[in-house]
């Protein structure tokens, strides 16, 4: 990992989490109160009904709270959606967009996911903007062809930013589709390969800033593999779904980046 960038090590909870399983996220930020992860940044993205609850637990400043979407308008006529402003006043300070499951569940675009991520930053939110490619994408040597053009229409262009610093206010993460909930990793030189294309792409349209931009690998990180992914150049950190929701095994993948 490169040393000047302080990994993120993000869980998305997804559709999963009652009030019982709160204890999960005390006892996490509970084991880093008492031995702090100095060297990273911890990050729990909860199913939004727990946000608020996630936001007061983790006011130690151990952890800190997201959300896992949110709606391109602030407010408004929107019945059942949320705005980024609101997830903000429920205190995530991380949105996550264009998640694979999103793009394919709701047929988000890169367009949409653009919009989004405009939404977080319209909030002073950081939009964690995910892509990654299907299997059959990888099979047919398309990855990087796939990526590139997420890329391109889902991040904000730099204008956007107005002056921010890009790399506290932009986050990306790879997330190949077929690596999700399945078992599956890709080779760790593909991982490395994807992440300087990503890298490249980054500098390309912020310049020296873009070296400063996390980029994360997501899709089946446990603790039995996360030492070697987070050790792979250019990966910055991790998005982790089903490792993240039990407090012990997402500890394990912390302590991996940052002890
Ligand atoms: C995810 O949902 O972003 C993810 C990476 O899930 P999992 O870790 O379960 O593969």
């Amino acid at each position: 990992m490169n040393s000047e960038i302080k990994p993120l090590i993000a869980g998305n909870w997804k559709m999963n989490g009652l009030t019982e399983d709160l204890s999960q996220i005390r006892s996490l930020a509970l084991s880093l109160r008492n031995d702090p992860a100095h060297r990273c940044e911890v990050l729990i993205c909860p199913p939004v009904t727990l946000l608020a609850q996630t936001t007061q637990i983790c006011l130690s400043g151990a952890v800190v709270s997201g959300a896992q979407n949110c709606h391109i308008a602030q407010k408004g006529a929107h019945t059942g959606d949320i705005g980024a402003s609101m997830l903000a006043d429920a205190g995530a300070q991380y949105i996550i967009v264009g998640h694979s499951e999103r793009r394919a569940d709701h047929g988000e675009t890169d367009g949409l996911v653009n919009a989004k991520a405009r939404a977080a930053l319209g909030a002073h939110v950081t939009p964690i903007i995910c892509v990654g490619e299907t299997h059959a994408e990888r099979l047919g040597a398309l990855a990087m062809t796939v990526v590139e053009k997420q890329l391109n229409g889902s991040v904000p262009a730099l204008e956007i930013f107005d002056k921010r610093v890009i790399a506290k206010n932009l986050v990306i993460a790879y997330e190949p589709v077929w690596a999700i909930g399945t078992g599956l990793v890709p080779e760790l030189d593909d991982i490395k390969t994807m992440h300087a294309a990503i890298r490249d792409w980054l500098v390309e349209r912020f310049g020296e800033e873009g070296e400063g931009v996390r980029i994360l690998y997501g899709g089946s990180m446990k603790p039995s593999n996360a030492t070697d992914i987070l050790a792979t150049a250019n990966v910055n950190g991790g998005l982790i779904g089903g490792a993240s929701l039990n407090a012990e095994d997402f500890l394990q993948i912390i302590r991996s980046a940052c002890d």
